[in-house]
């Protein structure tokens, strides 16, 4: 039985409330002292300030209607300016904010409905050609807008093979995409050879420049070689850039830029017979935060091109310094020669999960990855202190991984392991009763999280892996008894 929380009878002292949120924090990951190679983006104080007092005095507008705060709607223009500047778009390139790249990407992929609609009107069921590699929030898209997607398997480079892809298109296919670069490995696709394949057969392509966007221009003014992936190159129809990753923004902060206003009227939405007026709604959100638009406008004016030059290069160093130490490491490699700072490793010897327990013992949080079992790292600013710090511990993980070397593979990460914690124990006894006899001995499901996740990997039916994560999602987003402040999920 749940006991639900309820709002308290009385008002809570202003000293209370703000000491009780402290307590709430403690098991939060510690991305102030570079402990968090995923989820947060963090610049140093200086850029935090500046973003915070820009989103302070916007705090409370709201850019639902820009008639309303010409400065909400001159701020929302001119970071859409900058923007599509920075990736080499031309006078007819159009775009909006949206509250992050998930947004930009359904925004995208519902453009490109709507646009087939009236081009392509013998469509009857649009499909969708992405690689395996792109972000779920493609997935997402055709989940919610009934599309089909028809996933493009990889090269060996990890990038999408263009045969796959070619064998793919038929009278059906509306969209492409590619990744500038991917999350998972963080290498380019081959956006040249989309843009020409676009082209020839009349579909448009989506370049989801949501975390490499705002760095690779700026690694390519620094004189590394970044190949073509903008409005540069003619096939581009439209492109996200997360402005709340590097860019270094507040949260809440993403820009979708089109070719031209003709394929970005195909996003807005428009009704005309509410009682409480005409609606019109150029994202998928109504009300609109105006600190995340004013914050965004701030960093990037207050960085500017001498700024981000500064920052990227310090982040490209550090990431150079951590790929050599990896390849120092014996039983440990990139998947990949990565792109830019987002990489990961795996090992053909360890298992690469024992690694991550261990660095998580230690304060490290990094996400674990399947295709192949791999660790993940999106290298920022707030890396380039903690080297010496990570490599001793790494060296250690590698080492124990090693003694252990129970070579079972699973899937993990900080989200998975808290998904796992948050299943009923019933289930999770049943799920071992089931693997048990396929993987691992006795001795190895003892003790440790790591062989559990071998069990998960193993399951090999997808209707059985979504249902076990539709139930932890169900347990992890109700209210827990007797919940104590601080707890870890
Ligand atoms: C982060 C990311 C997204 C999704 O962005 P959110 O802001 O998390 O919604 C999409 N694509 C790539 C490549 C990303 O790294």
């Amino acid at each position: 039985m749940k006991s639900k929380k309820h709002l308290s009878k009385l008002s809570m002292d202003k000293s209370i409330l703000f000491d009780k949120m402290d307590e709430y924090k403690v098991h939060d990951i510690r991305w102030k002292e570079g402990r968090a190679f995923s989820l947060v983006f963090y610049g140093g104080e200086e850029l935090s300030d500046i973003t915070k007092t820009a989103y302070n005095k916007f705090f409370t507008e709201n850019a639902l209607n820009p008639s309303a705060f010409p400065s909400l709607k001159n701020f929302e223009n001119e970071v859409v300016s900058m923007v599509s500047n920075h990736l080499k778009g031309g006078d007819d390139v159009v775009g909006n904010m949206t509250s992050g790249g998930t947004e930009s990407i359904l925004m995208a992929v519902k453009t490109a409905r709507e646009w087939a609609k009236k081009n392509k009107p013998d469509v009857k069921i649009p499909e969708m050609i992405m690689p395996i590699s792109a972000h779920p929030a493609f997935n997402k898209a055709c989940h919610y807008f009934g599309i089909k997607l028809v996933p493009a398997k990889l090269d060996s480079n990890y990038r999408v093979d263009l045969e796959d892809i070619k064998t793919k298109i038929n009278a059906n296919t509306i969209l492409l995409v590619g990744s500038a670069p991917n999350y998972p490995y963080g290498v380019i696709d081959p956006i040249k050879n989309l843009s020409e394949l676009a082209i020839e057969n009349n579909l448009l392509l989506h370049v989801d420049g949501c975390v490499g966007g705002f760095v690779l221009p700026f690694l390519e003014k620094l004189g590394k070689s970044v190949p073509k992936f903008c409005f540069d190159l003619e096939g581009v129809t439209s492109l996200s850039v997360d402005l709340h990753k590097y860019a270094y923004a507040a949260k809440g902060a993403s820009v979708i830029l089109y070719k031209n206003k003709e394929l970005r009227r195909h996003q807005f939405f428009v009704t005309t017979d509410w009682p409480g007026g005409l609606y019109g709604s150029p994202t998928v959100l109504g009300t609109r935060p105006g600190g995340a638009i004013a914050a965004a406008w701030a960093i990037l004016n207050f960085l500017g091109e001498e700024g981000y030059l500064k920052l990227i290069g310090e982040i490209e160093e550090t990431t150079k310094e951590f790929i050599k130490r990896i390849k120092e490491i014996d039983d440990i490699k990139l998947v990949v020669e990565p792109a830019m700072s987002v990489l990961s490793i795996k090992s053909d010897t360890i298992d690469i999960f024992e690694v991550n327990d261990v660095l998580q013992q230690r304060g490290w949080h990094l996400d674990g990855q399947q295709s192949p079992d791999s660790i993940h790292f999106t290298i920022t600013h707030a890396h380039g202190a903690i080297i010496d710090e990570f490599f001793k511990d790494l060296q250690d993980a590698v080492e124990i991984a090693r003694k252990l070397n129970t070579k079972l593979s699973g899937i993990k990460s900080g989200f998975q392991k808290t998904l796992l914690k948050s299943m009923p124990s019933k289930m999770v006894s049943k799920i071992i009763d089931k693997e048990s006899q396929k993987v691992g001995t006795e001795d190895e499901r003892t003790g440790k999280m790591a062989p559990m996740y071998g069990m998960m990997a193993s399951i090999k039916n997808n209707e059985d892996k979504e249902m076990m994560v539709l139930n932890a999602l169900d347990n992890l987003f109700s209210a827990k008894k007797n919940f104590k402040v601080g707890e870890s999920l």
